[in-house]
């Protein structure tokens, strides 16, 4: 699937066509702070996707210029998200390589007499600020002399103050409706150990200084971002022009994606993981890329699904439907079609022989290169609890009922005469008979089933735990507290049988259950222990 055309795409090719550049060259820039989320596949997608279309390139670039919230764990997790998805960045870059490139610019604009050392604490520099309708109110410290911001700069540098004792600043324009352009902060002090440059900086420039010197010097045709961005530009587009770098590059922001009943905030998902919420930053029902994985997403399916929501210049929202609907389109042809019984009953074939029987069955009749495999039969299986009523109950019931005859898939029509209880009044198990005529594949049909269901024959049967997943959020209605909104149906686990044929499953494999949804197994499988994560169930609930 190719990136369809969009408004950032037209104008790649008219700055080609005009020869405003020479080449496409994107970036990715996350900051290192957390594991990426979907809403990240739709920047990361969008970057490499577009670059490659023209013969371009794009660089992974960690904004670590703020060692408070940063950590290498992240930068690592980051790589595998990216790579799991198919993408090789021409160069991974760290937003600290430039540290000292950025801190000569700053010099810079300081001998331009364009920024200046501010000693209002941020408390102060916010209520100097002013508001949408106020202008703000110039600094004490706004003018002071070239010579003396040098040298405070420099102290700063030199570790000579505390944390929020001075900021340097630009100074641009204190009465600007665009609040971003109200003599920003460029540099902070932190006094804080670093992930790369260790304890060598106690300052640190702010995002919207760093970065646009970063996708100059890095030569980025077209640095793309999301909306929240756009009255950052002038400011981007200032720093770019007063730093007077050689090559000049251009902001265009597009919509964010949001996902019905998801949240898709990195503050937000760190919250989960560190309130124990979720069991970490791949529980499989996290929207995080390492999460979807853990399902048993595949990383095409995402990609389809992020290219099938298009980009334009709003947020979107989009139903999950649809990306479940990517993966269904995925593993309908590509995984084997096997059996499960994920709530299982006992069915006792009483006129049954004591044997088992080998019934022959490709793994997926629309991919005969997938093989087949030997599935079991015999007088003991397990049936789905909720294949079996003691009374038909009308006549759409087409599964089990007592004295109804249906068919156990690929075997044999069987009739359920008799139920046995537990103390507690529960189903025990059931008694039926079948009739040998009626095998499958013997073109018997003097009578019709009531309905067909699945089984697995129960000597044979691998004991198995399935986790069942509904959204995280009961609803998508973001101004309600997150803490609020959990869905506290949403991880399920029950124990039931697959047939013999899945046990030699390895990790992140793929299955379809019939009738009961795409499954894969998890990291945590093991022999005589295995576990599998509902991808989705087969049909949408939505129908
Ligand atoms: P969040 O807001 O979820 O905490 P972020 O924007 O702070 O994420 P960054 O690491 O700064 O996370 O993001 C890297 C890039 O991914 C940015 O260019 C950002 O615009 C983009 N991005 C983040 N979330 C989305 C989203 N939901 N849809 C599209 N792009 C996104
Ligand atoms: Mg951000």
């Amino acid at each position: 699937m190719e990136i369809q055309s969009n408004f950032i795409k037209t104008i790649m090719e008219e700055d080609i066509k005009n020869k405003k550049v020479d080449g496409i060259i994107t970036r990715f820039p996350p900051e290192p702070n957390a594991y990426l989320h979907i809403g990240h596949a739709r920047a990361i997608v969008t970057n490499f996707e577009l670059a490659r279309q023209f013969d371009g390139y794009t660089n992974l670039r960690f904004d670590d210029t703020n060692p408070v919230k940063e950590d290498s764990s992240f930068v690592d997790a980051i790589k595998e998200d990216i790579k799991w998805l198919g993408y090789t960045p021409n160069n991974i870059l760290f937003g600290s390589d430039y540290f000292e490139q950025t801190y000569e610019l700053a010099v810079r604009l300081i001998q331009k007499g364009v920024a200046y050392v501010c000693d209002l604490s941020q408390e102060q520099v916010s209520s100097y600020r002013g508001t949408l309708t106020e202008p703000g109110k110039e600094s004490p410290y706004r003018n002071r002399s070239v010579e003396e911001n040098l040298l405070l700069f420099k102290q700063m540098r030199d570790g000579k103050f505390k944390d929020g004792e001075k900021t340097l600043r630009a100074k641009i324009d204190m009465s600007s409706p665009n609040i971003n352009l109200r003599d920003p902060v460029i540099y902070r002090i932190i006094h804080i150990t670093h992930h790369n440059t260790g304890d060598k900086w106690c300052i640190y420039p702010m995002y919207d200084f760093a970065h646009p010197l970063q996708d100059s010097i890095e030569g980025v045709t077209h640095s793309l971002c999301s909306l929240e961005y756009v009255d950052h530009r002038v400011l981007y587009d200032w720093f770019v022009e007063q730093c007077e770098m050689p090559h000049i590059p251009h902001q265009y922001e597009f919509g964010r994606l949001n996902i019905t009943n998801t949240i898709m905030s990195k503050r937000y998902l760190k919250q989960l993981v560190e309130k124990g919420v979720v069991k970490g930053y791949d529980d499989p029902r996290m929207p995080t890329l390492a999460g979807l994985r853990r399902r048993g997403y595949t990383s095409d399916s995402i990609k389809s699904f992020i290219l099938s929501t298009g980009l334009s210049r709003i947020n979107s929202t989009v139903s999950s439907e649809m990306l479940e609907n990517s993966l269904r389109n995925d593993l309908v042809g590509k995984t084997k079609r096997v059996y499960a019984i994920l709530d299982p009953i006992k069915l006792i074939i009483t006129n049954y022989p004591d044997q088992t029987e080998a019934i022959d069955l490709e793994y997926n009749p629309e991919n005969l290169e997938l093989g087949s495999r030997i599935l079991p039969f015999g007088k003991e299986v397990y049936i789905e609890r909720t294949d079996f009523i003691e009374e038909k109950p009308n006549k759409h019931w087409k599964r089990l009922s007592l004295g109804i005859e249906v068919r156990l898939m690929h075997a044999y029509f069987i009739k359920c005469n008799e139920v046995i209880y537990n103390e507690d009044g529960s189903i025990k198990e059931l008694l039926a008979t079948y009739d040998v005529l009626t095998k499958s594949g013997s073109g018997f049909n003097e009578r019709k089933p009531n309905g067909n269901i699945h089984f697995v024959e129960a000597k044979t049967a691998l004991p198995a735990t399935f986790n069942l997943f509904e959204p995280l959020m009961v609803d998508s209605d973001s101004d309600r507290d997150m803490m609020e909104r959990l869905n506290p149906n949403s991880w399920k686990t029950v124990q039931g049988f697959i047939e013999p044929s899945v046990g030699n499953t390895f990790k992140g494999e793929r299955f379809q259950f019939v009738r009961e949804g795409y499954f894969a197994t998890d990291y945590d499988s093991k022999e005589g222990n295995l576990i599998f994560n509902r991808i989705v169930e087969l049909k949408s609930s939505y129908n």
